[in-house]
């Protein structure tokens, strides 16, 4: 897929301002706000409750709901906050019919305005068929849902391991300061089995501790950066050395085969 050039004529131009929502047990709702034209929206709402406190607090209303993918915890608050706002539900178009009163279907490299940002939707097939990311390049953001979490990936519930590796390698080209707003805060369950995958990588050691800390004191650890991503996340270090030894992947197996050895590990831990 061809991901098509932002222009970069705004100049100046002030950042999105993102607020994480806690929802459920470890769901991550994302509150988005441009503040030159006043547009806000929430990423997956799992639940209406915890974002309309949310906007109550910031003194918002809101303008989108954008969906990444189907699932119930990414699309549960969608028919209340839509009813209560009259906000618009904006998702992939290649899983319109399952997106809970979509209004707007986006196809993959198009680029849409989130008031005056210039969004970017990315198509990331693998966790289900028709799974989006939702980059905004100015604010150095993307919204990855369940495909790429941190030092993690979702579960291949309706893709192949190639699917999900061509996803996860479309998003790794995005430029290393990137901020990486998953679905879940499952960074420290994630981090544990890493390290037993990548026991000699020292960027990963290091993050672990800092993950350990940030989750002791009930901190969120979202978001990462992309380069963050790329130096400790298993599921984009496919070609470490390190990783296919302990994986007893071979030297000449491609990425997708040893993506595919850790992925049916963590499925197994
Ligand atoms: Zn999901």
């Amino acid at each position: 897929m061809q991901i098509e050039p932002i222009s970069n004529t705004v100049l100046m131009q002030a950042a999105l301002q993102i607020d994480l929502v806690p929802c459920l047990v470890d769901n991550y709702a994302y509150l988005l706000h441009d503040s030159a034209s006043g547009v806000t929206g929430v990423v997956d709402p799992s639940a209406a409750g915890p974002v309309i406190d949310a906007l109550n607090k910031r003194g918002l209303s809101l303008t989108y709901i954008l969906n990444t993918h189907h699932h119930w915890d990414h699309t549960g608050g969608n028919a209340e906050l839509k009813k209560k706002y009259n906000a618009k539900v904006v998702g992939p178009r290649a899983d319109e019919e399952r997106i809970p009163g979509i209004d707007l279907a986006l196809r993959d490299g198009q680029i849409w305005m989130f008031g005056e940002q210039e969004m970017q939707v990315l198509d990331t097939p693998g966790h289900t068929r028709g799974h989006v990311s939702f980059y905004f390049k100015q604010s150095k953001a993307v919204f990855t849902g369940d495909t790429l979490f941190s030092i993690g990936c979702g579960r291949l519930f309706e893709g192949s391991p190639e699917q999900m590796w061509m996803s996860l390698s479309k998003l790794a080209g995005l430029p290393d300061d990137t901020l990486v707003y998953c679905g879940h805060e499952y960074t420290l369950s994630n981090a544990k089995f890493a390290i037993t995958v990548e026991p000699e990588n020292k960027r990963l050691k290091s993050r672990f501790e800092q993950v350990k800390e940030l989750r002791q004191k009930g901190l969120a650890t979202i978001p990462s950066t992309l380069g963050e991503e790329k130096e400790t996340n298993p599921f984009l270090r496919p070609f470490s050395a390190g990783l296919r030894k302990t994986m007893k992947v071979p030297a000449d197996a491609s990425d997708i085969q040893a993506f595919a050895a850790v992925r049916a590990a963590k499925d197994r831990a």
